[in-house]
């Protein structure tokens, strides 16, 4: 039986490289568990870091610098 999984953009806490992890829809836990690509470091969920939260915290300061510029609309 097929194991469902998505997509993730992850860094590596060791050489920060960004690559691609598959995360497996396990029961009970979904299974966070990458080989990096790059120094072969295995990722594991305490240091699981999407690269999303950080694009999300750059979108959020982006939003700010607007609000205080206030001249934009979008
Ligand atoms: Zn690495």
């Amino acid at each position: 039986m097929n194991v469902e999984s998505h997509n993730e953009t992850i860094v590596c806490p060791k050489c920060e490289l960004i690559q691609i992890a598959t995360v497996e829809h396990t029961v009970p836990w979904h299974s966070y568990v990458h080989t990096c690509s790059a120094c072969q470091y295995i990722i594991t969920e305490s240091e699981w870091q999407r690269v999303q939260d950080t694009v999300a915290y750059y979108e959020e300061l982006k939003r700010g610098v607007m609000g205080v510029l206030g001249e934009t609309p979008l």
